[in-house]
C-alpha cells in the first residue's frame, strides 16, 4: 500500500465511515478511524458553527487522486484524512482572502490552535492555495492524544445543568414507580376485601390468581 503526501496509508476503495456535520456529509466518507473522525470532525463542527455554515453539495472527505497541486503525490484525500468544506465557495487556486473575511482567517486558525494544529489547511498553503481544504498533518500517535483531549472536553460539556436535568427526570422516574406501587397495592387490597366478602369458592380462587399475577409483576 502506498501512503499519501502526509505519510497515512493509501489506496483504492478504503473502508470508509461516514462524517456528518450539522446534517452535512462529507461525501463519501473519511479514513475508518476513530481519531481522524474525532479530530476532523471536531475541526468540521467548529468551522460550521464559528466560521461559515456547511453546505450542500460542496463537502468532500476520500477520493483515491494525486494531489492537484503536486501531481506526483497523492492527495491525503487518497488515505481519508483530508476534508473540504463548501468547495464551491472557496474554489483550490483563489487566494484565501478573497473568500474568507480576515475575521473568518483568524477563527479557522484559532480552531486549528486548538488541534494543536495536527490539521492543515489549505487556505495557509505558501503555493498554490485551497482554502475548502483541510488535512491531517501528523502521525497517528500524535493524532490520538489530540482526539483523547477531544473526547475527554467532550464529556466535560456535560455541564452541571445537564446533571440536574437528569437527577429531576430519575426522581420523576421514580416518583412514578412508586406511585404505579401504591396503585397496586391499592388493587390488592382492593381484592382482599372482595375475597373476604365473597362466600363463592370460584370467586375466591380467581382472586387469588389476580393477585399472583401482581405479585408476579412487581
Ligand atoms: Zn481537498
Amino acid at each position: 500500500m502506498s501512503a499519501s503526501q502526509n505519510g497515512w496509508s493509501a489506496g483504492p476503495g478504503m473502508i470508509l465511515r461516514p462524517l456528518v456535520v450539522g446534517g452535512i456529509a462529507f461525501v463519501p466518507g473519511i479514513r475508518h478511524d476513530d481519531d481522524v473522525h474525532t479530530v476532523l470532525g471536531y475541526v468540521a463542527d467548529q468551522f460550521h458553527t464559528r466560521v461559515e455554515p456547511l453546505r450542500n453539495p460542496g463537502c468532500w472527505g476520500y477520493a483515491f487522486r494525486e494531489n492537484r497541486n503536486d501531481p506526483n503525490a497523492l492527495s491525503n484525500h487518497a488515505s481519508g484524512t483530508a476534508i473540504d468544506c463548501n468547495a464551491p465557495a472557496h474554489p483550490n487556486g483563489v487566494p484565501t482572502n478573497r473568500t474568507f473575511t480576515p475575521k473568518q482567517v483568524a477563527e479557522v486558525h484559532k480552531i486549528l490552535a486548538e488541534v494543536d494544529h495536527t490539521v492543515r489547511w489549505g487556505g495557509d498553503y505558501t503555493g498554490t492555495p485551497d482554502a475548502m481544504h483541510f488535512e491531517i498533518d501528523t502521525t497517528p500517535a500524535r493524532l490520538a492524544a489530540v482526539a483523547d483531549r477531544i473526547r475527554n472536553q467532550e464529556d466535560d460539556m456535560f455541564t452541571d445543568e445537564d446533571r440536574a436535568d437528569l437527577k429531576a427526570t430519575r426522581k420523576v422516574t421514580e416518583r412514578t414507580r412508586e406511585g404505579s406501587f401504591k396503585r397496586d397495592k391499592a388493587i390488592l387490597a382492593g381484592l382482599d376485601e372482595i375475597a373476604e366478602t365473597s362466600t363463592k369458592t370460584a370467586r375466591k380462587s380467581q382472586v387469588a390468581a389476580l393477585k399472583k399475577l401482581f405479585e408476579d409483576e412487581s
